[in-house]
């Protein structure tokens, strides 16, 4: 078949995704294309690069930020921020892999998703990339008052801040070491230390090279007429010829004897257990289907569940805190498995190490238990069919499948069409092969190919680096004299008028937007019914799920006193995790992962809309297929009611992970912590908020360790008390999501689940909280800050009306992007507006200002007073908000958003209000919001979380200082 300029390769029916898939080549260039057709509404393209670099210095990273700041027929400073702006897209971004470049939108607007597929086109194939840009998002000198030099660029401040983090900087070297004679070795991203080293002119050839349509890959999913797909492409394809483009990613070549690699890296003054290690052996292509899901299985079975053999001897050994290593990976064109622990003392390593192995050598020889492998085969299985891609779209999850092996020139249905091989391997265990020894034999225990890093705590390493950058740039300083100084001054200063100079009028009206008339005027309720069962609120959502059942029990925290609040996540982990009185934790997380899509704990904190008085609850969550939800009702019950929590090394062993992944959340999510910390001084919600997931929970596990050991009895008393307070019908929440059959068919088994639970009491909060908003600097290892301001604006007069949303949407893509990021060197800034609490939070992150960025908030009221908005520009904003309320959710997310709508008393009327503001919000509403910004940046709170510079300006600013690692 021939069509546009393409002639059709292969034909295929997925029906794991109910798609029909074409793959395409273009004629004249060689193109390919994949083109999946399905009912699904949420449409997604993308085109992807084979992109392998030959250094660190981020050129492909950069290159991925560049082709996003115009193009030749959208000649403005930044299309990408322009469709942020306005644009119902579910997902715009791009992705720099370690051999591929990505460019994905999404949207479930047929008119918008075509409006993004031109611009994105248009970007990737004629960007206007020059030397101005380059040195904007790559890299470029500055000036300081003294004279001295300075380093800026998005990419080179956003790099700094992934070597701030210790567990990138491991996930980095463990490919690394797997990897050393291919791109694999390097870093894609670029290393701090290497981007100076790139030239605009390297830059510049990079995209000639590998920017070409016999370099793309194209792809659409979704439920747009195939035929368009087609014609759009040729459109752009007949400006091209053929190219030969050498952009193959060879394979590394094997290893004879294992390897060995010890990183320093930059940790805080208690570092003595801060050691962190990891085994990483290289596995055989992607492109073998059977084997790759094979060893998706295998991963489950080692380290998937806490009760996995591997990553229970791991954790039970006390030589570390957490797990470490990502398991399989599985998205280039060689798997690898790394895996290992975290918070050691790197003298253990040895110890480790023959650890893992001895694990690894009892299962080869013992045999898997039966248990695990069906358990792992289920989970694999049921994940594949679930297709449960939380924000990102499920074409797009199918997209980055697909191009596991299709990159490299392999079959690109291969990880899709999973029916055929995933039986095939049920086969082989049925007829007693040992399939998963074997690939513990061949793959890890007899594998040669395999690397040992471990990363070592040095307390001078950052300072080490520091100087390294110092002396280069005063090397640079001392070549320069008074003319070639002032040189650079000029750049600096032309690049800083060219981030300052707007978008002509004409110039922006060339970016395809929608009008107020494409906007739905009414919101799409959720479908929700409730009912009384058995003392509990039942609310179910009739929404197809593709058989499968959710179930959300949500159990109120009133009674819970409020010293006992930071314990009731970890109940809810313990619960999960430490067995019942029938059932070891290990046959129950079998058990679980054999008959159902898993079960977990949460913690969910809301605020109501009329009182501003917090809803919290622990949820215990689970979901399976509608022939086991009577054993999804049973299992979640044993949690609730049977958890045995009296073992105390088990208990341990949660509570030390638990803390350990706070820790190494702190500075890649400072922003998060920044928020919690900023949220808790305003109301009951946010203060429930920080006690469980913020510092303060941090600062209460810390101490639990300590008493675990000291008063054990007193803890155990504690976790007790708090079961017995939560766990009870009054009060509580019983929330399903399927369709109207699979709803039916579990009612009965969750009856008789409301019937089992004790009947409890509903009561008004037991707990209090003590609030007293304080400017605080937290202080960590970081080479970058997260800096925040918050106030609260109902009670500074504020009454909420929805044209806010569309003020904040603007505020964030304008104001916010163009002064903290562009101008600024931040990888981001963004204000949340909490519309239940009436809280603003403004929070940048990774960021090398402090002073400056608190500067610009509270500049907001000027900028949007003497704001003369067109009305392109404000329908811009309206067009963006309402994407934000519409924004694309997932049946078991839609099911959750409705409870939550309930639980809050944001019924549908308020809801259909604030549409109606937000459609109709007038350039007036943008000036008469000023006031309430200038209030909030009179009184309100600070917080900064980073290292560079953070105490010197507590110091200046009079802000209480708190060291955090
Ligand atoms: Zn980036």
């Amino acid at each position: 078949m021939h069509k546009h300029g393409f002639t059709l390769v292969e034909e295929r029916e997925i029906k794991e995704l109910s798609s029909r898939a074409r793959l395409w080549r273009h004629d004249a260039t060689g193109a390919a294309l994949l083109s999946m057709s399905n009912d699904d509404e949420n449409k997604v393209f993308g085109v992807s690069f084979r992109t392998p670099p030959h250094d660190s210095t981020g050129v492909a990273h950069i290159l991925e930020h560049s082709v996003l700041c115009g193009s030749e027929k959208y000649p403005v400073k930044e299309p990408f921020v322009e469709l942020l702006k306005g644009s119902l897209q579910t997902f715009l971004n791009a992705f720099t892999y370690p051999d591929k470049t990505c460019y994905p939108v999404a949207s479930t607007n047929l008119a918008d998703f075509y409006n993004l597929v031109d611009v994105y086109l248009d970007a990737a194939f004629f960007p206007r990339i020059t030397p101005e840009i380059f040195q904007q998002e790559g890299w470029h000198y500055e000036t300081a008052q003294d004279g001295t030099l300075t380093y800026k660029g998005v990419v080179f401040n956003e790099m700094k801040g992934v070597y701030s983090s210790p567990e990138s900087i491991l996930a980095e070297r463990s490919q690394q070491a797997l990897f050393p004679d291919i791109t694999y070795g390097l870093d894609s991203g670029g290393n701090p230390e290497h981007i100076p080293d790139l030239t605009y002119e390297a830059f510049k050839a990079f995209h000639e090279t590998y920017y070409h349509p016999a370099n793309a890959r194209f792809y659409f999913w979704g439920d747009d007429p195939e035929d368009r797909r087609l014609a759009v492409l040729s459109q752009l394809l007949d400006r091209f010829g053929p190219l030969d483009v050498q952009s193959e990613v060879p394979l590394q070549q094997t290893f004879d004897t294992p390897k060995r690699l010890e990183v320093p890296y930059a940790a805080g003054a208690d570092s003595d257990r801060r050691g962190m290690m990891t085994v990483n052996w290289l596995l055989p292509e992607t492109s073998d289907a059977e084997t790759n899901f094979a060893l998706q299985m295998l991963d489950h079975i080692l380290v998937g569940l806490p009760a996995s053999p591997l990553r229970k001897a791991l954790i039970e050994s006390g030589l570390g805190e957490d797990l470490a290593g990502g398991g399989l990976e599985n998205e280039l064109r060689q798997l690898y498995f790394s895996t290992g622990l975290k918070g050691i003392d790197p003298a253990d390593e040895e110890q480790i190490s023959s650890l893992i192995f001895s694990v690894l050598r009892g299962l080869a020889e013992d045999g898997v238990p039966a248990a695990s492998i069906e358990a792992a085969m289920n989970t694999v299985e049921f994940d594949l069919r679930e297709n449960n891609t939380g924000r990102f779209p499920v074409g797009l999850a199918v997209m980055t499948r697909a191009l596991t092996t299709w990159l490299y020139d392999g079959d690109p249905f291969s990880q899709l069409a999973f029916e055929k091989p995933v039986n095939a391997i049920r086969a082989r265990v049925a007829v007693g092969e040992p399939v998963f020894e074997n690939l513990i034999r061949r793959w890890l225990l007899d594998n040669t190919h395999r690397a040992t890093v471990v990363l070592v705590p040095a307390e001078n390493s950052d300072k080490a680096r520091a100087e390294r950058e110092k002396s280069r740039l005063a090397a640079v300083r001392a070549s320069l004299d008074e003319q070639g100084l002032e040189a650079v001054r000029a750049n600096a200063e032309k690049l800083r008028r060219m981030q300052e100079e707007p978008d002509t009028p004409e110039a922006l009206s060339t970016i395809p937007r929608l009008g107020l008339h494409d906007l739905a005027a009414v919101n799409t309720p959720i479908p929700a019914q409730e009912s009384p069962l058995d003392g509990m609120r039942l609310i179910t959502h009739d929404i197809d799920a593709k058989g499968i059942l959710y179930v959300d029990a949500g159990f109120s925290l009133n009674r819970i006193p409020a010293g006992l609040v930071p314990l009731v996540p970890l109940l809810g982990r313990a619960m999960v995790e430490m067995g019942t009185s029938r059932y070891d934790f290990v046959e129950m997380g079998m058990r679980i992962a054999c008959k159902t899509g898993g079960i977990d704990a949460d913690s969910v904190v809301l605020t109501r809309v009329d009182d501003r008085t917090p809803d919290a609850r622990l949820f215990v969550q689970g979901k399976a297929t509608q022939a086991n939800a009577a054993a999804l009702f049973e299992l979640m019950r044993d949690v609730l009611l049977d958890a045995q929590l009296d073992q105390k090394e088990r208990f341990r062993s949660i509570l030390l992970e638990e803390k350990a992944r706070m820790e190494h959340r702190l500075v890649p999510a400072g922003h998060m912590v920044v928020m919690s910390r900023l949220r808790s001084h305003f109301g009951k919600s946010g203060w429930l908020g920080e006690q469980m997931d913020g510092l303060a929970a941090l600062e209460y596990l810390r101490e639990l360790v300590r008493r675990v050991d000291e008063d054990w009895n007193g803890v155990l008393a504690d976790l007790t008390a708090v079961r017995q307070a939560l766990v009870g019908r009054a009060g509580a929440v019983l929330n399903m999501t399927g369709s109207g059959s699979t709803l039916a068919a579990a009612m009965p088994h969750a009856s008789s689940f409301a019937a089992s639970l004790p009947e409890g009491q509903d009561v008004p909060p037991a707990w209090f909280a003590d609030i007293r908003p304080v400017h605080e600097a937290l202080c960590v290892p970081s080479q970058v800050n997260y800096v925040g301001k918050a106030a609260d604006l109902y009670s500074l007069g504020y009454r909420y009306h929805g044209s806010a949303n569309v003020i904040f949407k603007h505020l964030r893509m304008a104001w916010l992007w163009d002064k903290v990021r562009v101008q600024g060197g931040a990888y981001g800034a963004f204000c949340a507006f909490d519309r239940a609490s009436g809280v603003l939070a403004q929070v940048s992150y990774r960021d090398p200002n402090l002073e400056a960025t608190l500067d610009v908030y509270d500049r907001s009221a000027e900028y949007l007073r003497s704001l003369s908005l067109t009305k392109d520009e404000l329908v811009t904003s309206v067009v963006g908000a309402i994407g934000e309320l519409d924004a694309h959710m997932l049946p078991h997310d839609r099911g959750m958003a409705s409870l939550a709508r309930t639980l809050t008393g944001d019924t549908e009327e308020r809801r259909q209000q604030m549409r109606d503001e937000i459609l109709s919000t007038t350039p007036e509403d943008f000036v008469r919001f000023a006031d309430v910004l200038a209030e909030a940046a009179r009184t309100g709170t600070v917080c900064v979380l980073g290292g560079a510079g953070v105490e010197e300006a507590a110091e200046r600013n009079g802000w209480a200082v708190k060291s955090i690692m």
